[in-house]
């Protein structure tokens, strides 16, 4: 930390994302991104002219994407936020929602984001610990003070919550903010988009990372009431009214319009993630029962981090935590079926024993 950072960030731990490797080819499976390319009608979106007209600024309202978003999931335009990847959506609300009076509750396990926004914006944090089989305790939410966030279904347990048991969080104070990040939601999970005619304080997060294929674009949105969504828009045009440059909102809004393309490549994952799952079970891996693009695996016979470590050795990346109750296990991103065998190959290597990365006794 250098003599002119502020003392307000002194202890401020950033984020690290997953490991992105520039140079070595992996079988990725470590940041939860679709193994499936943009198709190509989202692709078509951005031509020469578009790219040509580079110089002039994007429409800051991106009113066009916002009525395609709004369209498809029965809203107003004035229910949609854009932003910068749902990260980016993230850090808006925390700022506009929480401060030294109202603090942020959020599960013990959950995505590592949302402890560093907490940090960032010196807000008092609960971190509600999830019961011993990774489910959410419903009660210490509703009983938590201040905006609750819940990412359902959860990451990095898959693990998902049902639309009674938000609602019950809803309910239990009309005058705080609950935070439904549904990053994975395409994958099987119900939406609460449902609940949003009768919530006002609910705030559903979505992405374009995940069942999208387009983690690069960097393409979030918000999904909520009015209410919430100026005040949204008051923070992100304090901060970056152009947030989003203009080839993705084009791919934003074509990638709507080939919806049937991502609904089958969502389908497909899911089907892989329940082969994969099985496949685990029979060498003897115990998992979360997951409902996202991901599984959440360990193994008796060795450790989160001597698995991520072989894995890595054979060419294969997934996530480690070295996190409290946690740390047994690896997170590993649903890929192709032919991914997945590449996976198993690596997997059983490494099981056979004669491992250099096996488990310490
Ligand atoms: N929420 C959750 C639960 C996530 O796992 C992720 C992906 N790391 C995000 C939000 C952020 O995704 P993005 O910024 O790419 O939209």
């Amino acid at each position: 930390m250098s003599r002119f950072f502020s003392k307000r960030f002194a202890s401020l731990e950033a984020y690290t994302p997953g490991e992105q490797p520039q140079d070595q080819q992996y079988v990725k499976l470590n940041t939860n991104e679709s193994p499936y390319p943009p198709s190509p009608h989202t692709r078509a979106a951005v031509s020469d002219g578009e790219l040509a007209a580079l110089n002039l600024y994007p429409d800051p309202t991106g009113t066009r994407l916002r009525k395609t978003l709004a369209a498809h999931y029965g809203v107003k335009p004035e229910n949609v936020l854009l932003a910068n990847g749902s990260d980016e959506v993230l850090s808006f609300a925390f700022m506009a929602f929480c401060d030294a009076e109202t603090p942020v509750a959020f599960p013990d396990i959950s995505y590592g984001f949302y402890p560093v926004y907490a940090a960032l914006y010196g807000l008092e944090a609960q971190e509600i610990p999830l019961r011993d089989d990774f489910s959410v305790n419903v009660d210490a939410f509703c009983a938590a003070r201040g905006m609750c966030v819940l990412a359902n279904p959860n990451a990095p347990t898959g693990m998902a919550l049902p639309l009674s048991e938000i609602e019950r969080i809803l309910a239990s104070d009309a005058n705080r903010v609950v935070l439904v990040d549904e990053a994975y939601v395409d994958f099987g999970t119900q939406t609460a988009l449902p609940l949003l005619e009768r919530y006002e304080n609910l705030l559903i997060v979505r992405t374009y990372s995940k069942s999208r294929s387009m983690a690069g674009a960097r393409l979030g949105f918000a999904l909520g009431s009015e209410t919430l969504i100026r005040d949204l828009e008051t923070i992100r045009f304090s901060t970056n009214p152009y947030n989003l440059n203009r080839l993705t909102l084009l791919l934003g809004e074509a990638a709507i319009a080939d919806d049937a393309y991502y609904a089958e490549n969502c389908e497909k994952i899911a089907q892989t993630r329940e082969a994969t799952a099985a496949r685990l079970q029979a060498l003897g891996f115990t998992l979360t029962p997951s409902m996202a693009n991901f599984l959440f695996a360990k193994h008796p016979a060795i450790s989160g981090e001597a698995l991520y470590r072989g894995l890595k050795a054979r060419g294969v990346l997934v996530r480690h935590f070295e996190k409290p109750r946690i740390a047994d296990y690896v997170r590993i991103t649903i890929g192709t079926p032919e991914q997945m065998n590449a996976l198993f190959t690596a997997v059983e290597d490494i099981l056979k024993g004669d491992a250099p990365c096996a488990a310490q006794p």
